[in-house]
């Protein structure tokens, strides 16, 4: 850990953490044994949050309303620089997950506090309601089992109508059928995550950036945490001897580390075999629209679901600015200590756009030659692969992998964003003593 972020840490602590050391801790990772090898001061802690991106966040700031004393670690300089810079902003109403599923709940419910965060601390966002399209014959059943999927999920206000409607309300719009979920709206992430920094931070939330967990191991029922100063890792080669600065007890650990949540928790030693998922990765582009002029839909436009993503869909953000994406790239893994260092390949390359333009053009028929630009591209921390039914979001505790006092977090993709809250407000209920 940074020296500065280290001793702001302990300054900061309010006896969260009682002594700083200067002592080295040693620990092999592949051979070793954790309790002989590791030496020196330990610190104690109430919750400790891994990872600052919305999740974290919103859950750093559920913990310390609830009169917890909250630290935050995170391996990059800042919060929010993971997935939740990197999505499409959108405020999903809850339409696409099967029945009962953590997804479904979560963004019901989330959509919910999302929406009154929002309103309540003037968060910059809009309900601008979403066309989910049938251009072909073939879709229109599919669009029907989304209809019904979205009102078993209690999910209000869907209607279908005709294209000639859907036309009227959109006229760059070419489709059969559209499926109108009025509740579904985008949100400035940004401000959003700044706002719950500071509410967390308000209610005495400690965050220490540069700061990576790169391990643990059980002492007795004590589970213990082992962090890095980022630097030390980024020079460290890709090698497995790390030598933490700091071992920490904390009452509750939340591993929010999206991407890596999986690769961090099977660092965890001691953790019951078989129970931590595989993580596939997908990563999704986007192109914004060039042309900079009257947008051409003022609705969000998506298309049928496709393997691995809702489909190359538009998306308005705050500024009215047009984006399309995001496709679906199934990506190969990169080692721990990159993914634990954000280094995964987010370049956007130009001549992604020629399998853009005709999924697009199936509904924007008017979409010109030269008009797509690349844009930025987000990675799905998936939990089934290829050709896989999808799978939903994981939350495991104690009773699942073994660890007293640990809680999980894998396969958190699309609705996330949205569930934010929901999967703050609910671990806080489940696992809180
Ligand atoms: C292309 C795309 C589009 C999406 N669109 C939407 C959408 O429109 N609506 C919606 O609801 N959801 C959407 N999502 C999903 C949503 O963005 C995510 O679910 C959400 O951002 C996940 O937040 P997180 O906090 O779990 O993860 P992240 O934002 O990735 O945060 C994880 C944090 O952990 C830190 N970290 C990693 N390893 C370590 C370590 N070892 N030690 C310390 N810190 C560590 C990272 O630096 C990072 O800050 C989309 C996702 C993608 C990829």
């Amino acid at each position: 850990m940074p020296k500065q972020a280290l001793e702001c840490l302990l300054r900061n602590s309010k006896g969260i953490l009682q002594s700083s050391s200067s002592t080295r801790i040693c620990i092999r990772w592949k051979n070793l044994s954790t309790k002989a090898h590791i030496e020196g001061a330990r610190e104690r802690a109430d919750c400790v949050v891994i990872g600052a991106g919305v999740v974290g966040l919103a859950l750093a700031r559920e913990l310390a309303l609830r009169g917890r004393e909250v630290l935050v670690l995170d391996s990059a300089p800042t919060f929010g620089t993971g997935t939740s810079s990197r999505n499409s902003e959108v405020i999903h109403a809850g339409i696409y997950y099967p029945h009962r599923s953590l997804k479904a709940i979560f963004c019901v419910r989330g959509r919910e506090m999302l929406y009154k965060y929002c309103s309540e601390h003037d968060i910059p966002h809009k309900q601008i309601g979403k066309l989910i399209v049938a251009t072909g014959s073939s879709e229109v059943p599919k669009l029907n089992d989304l209809m019904n999927r979205g009102i078993q999920n209690g999910v209000d206000g869907l209607r279908m109508i005709e294209g000639s409607e859907a036309e009227r309300m959109e006229p760059e719009l070419r489709c059969l059928k559209a499926l109108v979920s009025p509740l579904s709206g985008i949100v400035d992430t940004h401000s959003l995550m700044l706002s719950l920094v500071g509410e967390a931070e308000n209610e005495g939330t400690i965050f220490s950036y540069n700061t990576t967990v790169i391990g643990a191991h059980l002492e007795g029922n004590k589970f213990c945490l082992h962090v890095s100063e980022t630097k030390q890792l980024e020079n460290s080669n890709g090698k497995f001897l790390l030598h933490p600065e700091l071992v920490l007890i904390p009452e509750l650990v939340v591993n929010c580390t999206g991407l890596s949540a999986t690769a961090l928790a099977n660092r965890f030693d001691g953790v019951r075999s078989g129970v931590i998922p595989s993580t596939y990765y997908a990563r999704g582009c986007y192109f914004t629209l060039s042309n900079a002029g009257i947008p051409p839909f003022n609705h969000l436009i998506y298309p049928i679901p496709e393997d691995g993503g809702l489909g190359v869909h538009v998306t308005v953000d705050m500024d009215g600015q047009i984006k399309f994406g995001p496709d679906v790239e199934w990506i190969g893994g990169i080692d721990d200590i990159s993914s634990f260092l954000n280094r995964f390949d987010y370049s956007v390359c130009a001549n992604r756009a020629t399998r853009f333009y005709p999924e697009i053009r199936k509904y924007y028929p008017n979409l010109e030659d030269g008009s797509l630009e690349p844009g930025y591209s987000g990675i799905r921390p998936k939990l089934s692969g290829p050709q896989q039914s999808p799978c939903d979001f994981v939350i495991q505790g104690e009773d699942t992998h073994g660890l007293p006092g640990l809680i999980n977090l894998f396969g958190i993709e699309s609705p996330g964003l949205t569930s934010c809250l929901a999967i703050s407000e609910h671990i806080a209920a489940r696992f809180l003593r």
